[in-house]
């Protein structure tokens, strides 16, 4: 099987599960492989239908994609096929008297044809040793994407009964999964899941400020790649996209309200790097299979967990390191809410909300976020810390007591009638004479002048920051005016403590925190040089790039410079097809880069693995100092008091603690035991365990501050 791997994908190791799921394909028994985007399922279907003696059929729903997959095997020299609407009559006549010929290996149909008259007797004629059904969770009216087509697949599984079923999908919460279990009859003990960590995925989280500046930064870092953006409206996508050219990146829009052909085209030059980056609504992604995608950002907070999770996975299929970047603020919360408002079940209504609830305590959670995804996935035994997001890797912000500031800007939105933006209330707080203010009357009003002493830009961000944490609120439209929400009311009235990141700080936290691209280090030049090659002769057989050789093994190239074909043939994702045809193209390339910029060659070491790199974390100083409070077993309400921060605050370090080093003694903070034992068993009766979900269940009764110290001990 090794060589099968070497020799048709130019692979020299199975990814995890694979080798197993190919065994217990060989041995004739049923599969089920749930795995993550990205992980590999294709190949536990490919590679057995190599060693198999008959035809393997795959069911495939992305008729889009079919075409891609079988241009990839057949650069690998496996020979492949199509059967689905797009092809003509007579072309689909040729394909099939192909099969039947026994010419074809794989053969990917479309779900209708299934069902179509005279399939059956097709069948017949050929020696079907493997049934394929990708996207497996369509056949379930529990999933998020039921296909009718797919029931016919019972009936097919009972017309060919000796042959074995393999079904892959990527998302199967547990109805789904036994959905698929009971409908193709396949067994428990056929169940293969590789869990859903997308362990090259780096998760930041950035606040909604200035968010078209930072985007720029992020496309300059990004220049050249694959990149995905996604807006909330059409209008936006539209905006964003032009806008970003116009800065000089070159990108298209893509939102379902567009003409069919012109999306068709938008995904066409994506797929074949003409047009690096798309800017996009959710209505991009299906049947998008590119595997460079190596940024995904969000310029709006998602609705829900499911679907973030969803469009991120698109970031680095090819298990490159890839980086997914939402930019929040919490005034987005309340244009989705507004949506919701106007569904009409009220059952469904709400549970939208609590998902909504679910996606912003993502947002503001302070501990990793991976952490956090695969526990809403109810994943078990999971790290609590990743050191790949921004929680774990960012230093952390120092927060101050803002109390005073904070209290001052909200009365002065609040004495202004909540009727001016951001630009008019520092005015007032600043104690402009300006011509506008006077005439309003605002330089009589009691707030006026009383933060003078605050330069305007740390003004600004503290408004900003009020904004992200959900005090005040502003109003979309042609002038947006700032006002106070129920929570800045209250903190107003309880007089309560106001945490808010320190001003200084803010600034100077940078806002990238990219690793390295791959574990080599490889030469950019080099790789430019190649990329424009692969480029050139991916145009020259009309398909993506990508099929001609992936991110990964030009990177190999680029570094180890091999000076043979056989040296060559060593690297990642050369296989013996792609050697022969695309070899000595790419091993002149690399030739003439050595001399053009007087390179060496490396060697490859035999069987040599990347190593993992792991840099060990230095937990802050902010975090060191209620450290040592808390090892001389203070409460927190008197650590609170001792570092002048709110009781939240100190909860949050502790979490922070708890989670990033061991053997931390808490003991003393633990609830009371009835208390405790109550909250416990809301986390538990809560299928994602979420703090807002746990919250709402017991009706306010806890706040989230008992909620989250609470969570520590479980
Ligand atoms: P999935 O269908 O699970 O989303 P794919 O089958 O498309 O994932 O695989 C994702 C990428 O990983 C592809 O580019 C594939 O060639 C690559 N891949 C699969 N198996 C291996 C392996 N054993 N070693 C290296 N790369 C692999
Ligand atoms: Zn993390």
């Amino acid at each position: 099987m090794l060589k099968l791997l070497k020799t048709h994908f130019g692979y020299d190791t199975f990814r995890p599960l694979q080798k197993e799921i190919i065994d217990t394909v060989l041995a004739g028994k049923d599969t089920l492989v749930l795995m993550p985007t990205g992980g590999g399922k294709s190949l536990c279907f490919q590679l057995p239908a190599l060693a198999l003696p008959g035809i393997t059929l795959v069911v495939s729903p992305l008729i889009a994609l079919m075409k891609d997959q079988v241009d990839a095997l057949c650069a690998n020299g496996i020979s492949a096929a199509f059967l689905n609407s797009s092809l003509s009559p007579r072309e689909q006549l040729d394909v099939m008297s192909r099969a039947r010929a026994r010419e074809i290996k794989i053969l990917y149909v479309a779900p209708e044809r299934i069902g179509s008259f005279g399939f059956y007797d097709f069948l017949v004629d050929l020696n079907v040793s493997l049934l394929a059904i990708d996207e497996a969770h369509c056949i379930s009216e529990w999933g998020h994407d039921f296909r009718p087509e797919y029931r016919n697949l019972a009936s097919l599984r009972m017309k060919i009964p000796q042959t074995p079923v393999i079904a892959l999908t990527a998302t199967a919460t547990p109805y789904v999964r036994d959905d698929i279990l009971s409908q193709l009859n396949i067994r428990k003990e056929g169940v293969f899941t590789s869990g859903f960590n997308r362990e090259n995925l780096h998760y930041h989280v950035r606040p909604k400020l200035n968010t078209f500046a930072r985007l720029v930064e992020l496309m300059e870092e990004h220049k050249g790649e694959s990149v995905i953006v996604y807006c909330f409206s059409r209008k936006n996508t539209e905006d964003v996209a032009e806008k970003l050219t116009k800065a000089g990146f070159r990108s298209a829009s893509y939102h379902a309200g567009l003409p069919q052909k012109e999306r068709e085209r938008v995904q066409e030059q994506f797929i074949r790097d003409e047009v690096p980056i798309i800017v996009a609504t959710i209505a991009f992604g299906m049947g998008i299979d590119k595997p460079d995608v190596r940024l995904v950002v969000h310029m709006d907070l998602p609705k829900t967990i499911e679907g973030y999770y969803q469009e991120t996975g698109r970031a680095g299929r090819d298990g490159l390191p890839s980086e997914c970047v939402l930019y929040y603020s919490y005034a987005d919360r309340r244009k989705q809410e507004f949506f919701i408002n106007q569904i009409e079940d009220d059952h469904e209504q709400k549970l939208a909300i609590r998902k909504l609830d679910d996606m912003v305590e993502y947002c503001q959670n302070i501990v990793c976020r991976r952490f956090f995804l695969l526990m809403y996935f109810g994943e078990k035994d999971v790290p609590t810390f990743c050191n790949a997001c921004d929680n774990c890797v960012k230093p952390d912000v120092e927060e101050e007591d803002a109390t005073e500031i904070a209290q001052k800007i909200l009365s002065a939105i609040l004495k202004t009638g909540e009727r001016f933006g951001s630009a008019h209330v520092c005015d007032v707080l600043r104690g402009s004479k300006k011509k506008r203010i006077v005439e309003l009357g605002h330089n009589h009003l009691s707030v006026h002048g009383i933060a003078s002493d605050i330069p305007i830009g740390a003004l600004r961000t503290y408004i900003e920051s009020l904004k992200t944490l959900g005090y005040i609120a502003q109003n979309e439209g042609e002038y947006p005016t700032l006002n106070v929400t129920q929570k800045g009311r209250l903190a107003l009235m309880d007089k309560s403590v106001i945490t808010l990141p320190a001003v200084d700080v803010v600034k100077e936290v940078k806002q990238s925190a990219r690793s390295s691209k791959s574990d080599l280090a490889y030469d950019v030049r080099v790789f430019e040089k190649l990329r424009a090659l692969r480029k050139e002769i991916a145009d020259a057989q009309n398909v993506p790039p990508f099929i001609i050789f992936g991110d990964r093994t030009l990177h190999e190239m680029a570094f180890y410079l091999p000076s043979t074909l056989e040296k060559m043939s060593t690297l990642f994702g050369v296989g013996d097809k792609k050697l022969e045809a695309f070899g000595e193209p790419f091993l002149a390339c690399v030739m003439d880069s050595v001399r053009e910029f007087d390179l060496q060659e490396n060697d490859k070491p035999r069987g040599a693995k990347s190593p993992l790199t792991r840099s060990s974390s230095g937990v802050s100083t902010t975090l060191q100092e209620t450290k040592e409070l808390l090892i001389q077993k203070l409460s927190i309400e008197e650590m609170a008091v001792q570092r002048g921060l709110s009781p939240g605050t100190i909860i949050q370090h502790i979490e922070k603690l708890v989670y990033a080093e061991d053997g931390l003694d808490i003991a003393h903070l633990k609830p009371a035991e009835s208390e405790f034992h109550e909250m416990k068993k809301g986390f538990e009766r809560n299928r994602h365990a979420t703090l807002t979900s746990v919250f709402k269940q017991f009706n306010e009764k806890y706040s989230y501050d008992e909620l989250r110290l609470a969570r520590l001990f479980l």
